[in-house]
Order: structure tokens, then sequence, then C-alpha cells
């Protein structure tokens, strides 16, 4: 682990979000930055822990149960952000520092996250993560379904819908990815019309997140960025 390396690329990524958001006019405070570790080991996100960064994200449950326990004595949340099996919930829903989950993609997923979350006593805050650019590939729900979606998922009593999801698809040049960042915030201003209070956006990764930041992103998810090549 090479944490000169580790070092200029978080000075880099920070550097970049501030041009970013004074590009619009956005306060650095309301992008909230999460590092994205899966497949990294725990001393580097330990590291970063101590450069300031709080809150990292993982795409497999056992994976983030797993280094949750191997570290200690640091207070990281943690935010789920992969396609998560039901027979996985648990594992997320039983840890006390699981902030959101980001990426609910189905209604019988929402049934078994709000049983666990009853279970412990909690009311899970999630994202629901919307398949924009309709590939086949992705998870997430249709743009057309969202509102819908959301209406039915509301009514259960501990989640707690708190905004909407995407990746969008790879371009080389990630000025492309612009509509797609500008769908996911427009389906939110009408799911917001029909009487919801959705404030969070999460969309932007490591090679197109400046622009997800002029869009209106509030979380941005890196990997790449920070902690260099995933390493399996
Ligand atoms: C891996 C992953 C990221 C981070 O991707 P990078 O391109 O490495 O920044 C962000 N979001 C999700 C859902 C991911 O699975």
């Amino acid at each position: 682990m090479n944490k000169n390396k580790l070092k200029s690329r978080l000075d880099n990524v920070k550097n970049r979000i501030k041009i970013a958001a004074a590009n619009v006019n956005r306060k650095i405070e309301d992008i909230k930055l999460i590092a994205v570790s899966k497949t990294h080991p725990v001393e580097k996100i330990e590291f970063f822990y101590t450069k300031g960064l709080k809150t990292f994200g993982e795409s497999r449950a056992q994976e983030l149960r797993d280094k949750n326990e191997n570290i200690q004595n640091m207070d990281i949340s943690w935010h789920f952000v992969g396609h998560l099996q039901r027979n996985k919930v648990k594992y997320l829903l039983r840890m006390n520092n699981c902030e959101m989950i980001e990426s609910l993609d189905s209604w019988r997923l929402a049934k078994e996250i709000n049983k666990r979350a009853k279970k412990n006593n909690r009311i899970m805050p999630l994202l629901v993560e919307v398949n924009v650019s309709e590939e086949e590939s992705k998870f997430g729900i249709n743009p057309e379904d969202t509102l819908n979606f959301i209406k039915k998922t509301d009514k259960l009593s501990h989640i707690e819908i708190k905004g909407l999801m995407t990746l969008a698809p790879y371009f080389e040049n990630p000025e492309k990815t612009r509509p797609y960042f500008k769908k996911l915030a427009k389906l939110k201003d009408k799911i917001n019309n029909s009487g919801f209070n959705l404030t969070e956006l999460s969309m932007g990764m490591s090679n197109d997140f400046e622009i997800a930041i002029e869009e209106g992103a509030t979380i941005i998810r890196i990997g790449t960025a920070l902690f260099g090549p995933r390493e399996n």
C-alpha cells in the first residue's frame, strides 16, 4: 500500500469536487463522498479514515460485514451500493453502522428489508435504484415505474425512501452521461411534485462525478479514483 499515492488521489478527488461544485455555485458540504472500497483491503479504508473519510461503500453484503468486523475503534459508516440478495439483508440490518442501502430494486427486497429492520427495531434509510438507461444488463426500477414503486414501498413501516440512485452507462467522454443524470434529477422533482420529499440523488462515479455534481448529485460514489484499480 502506497500511502503517498492514496493521499494524492484523495487530494485530486477533493479538488475535482471543489471545481465541479464551484462551476454550478453549489456548496461542497451538500455533496457527500462515499468511498467505494470493494475488493480493497481494510488497511486502505483505515488510511482514508485517518484522512477524514467516514463513509464507505461496498457492493457485496458479506464483504461489507467481514470488513466491518475487521475494523476496530473507528466510527465508519457504510452504504450498500450493489445488487442485494434477500438472504443477505440480515447481515446489513444487524449492523448498527450500515447507514443506507442505495440499491433498492424490487418490491420483494423492500419487504425483506422492512421485515429485518422491524426485527432490529430501526427504520432503514434507502434509495431506489433507477435504471435510467433502461439497459437489460442493469438492475433498477424503470423510470416510468418509479413513482408507483415509491407509492407502494412508502407504506412499509420500517423503511424510509430518501431518494434515487443510478449508474450511468460508461462513456470515454463523461459529458455523454449528462442526459442520464438530468433524467434522474427530473424524476426526483416529478416524484416530489406528487407529495413526496426525496432529498438525495446518488449519481456519479470516478469517471463522471463532475457531471453528476453539476446535475445535482448529493451523493457521489467513488472507487477507482481513490483506491486505484480494483484488486480482484
Ligand atoms: C464500484 C461501484 C462504484 C465505484 O466505481 P468507480 O468507477 O470505481 O468509481 C460506484 N457505484 C457502484 C454502484 C459501484 O458498484
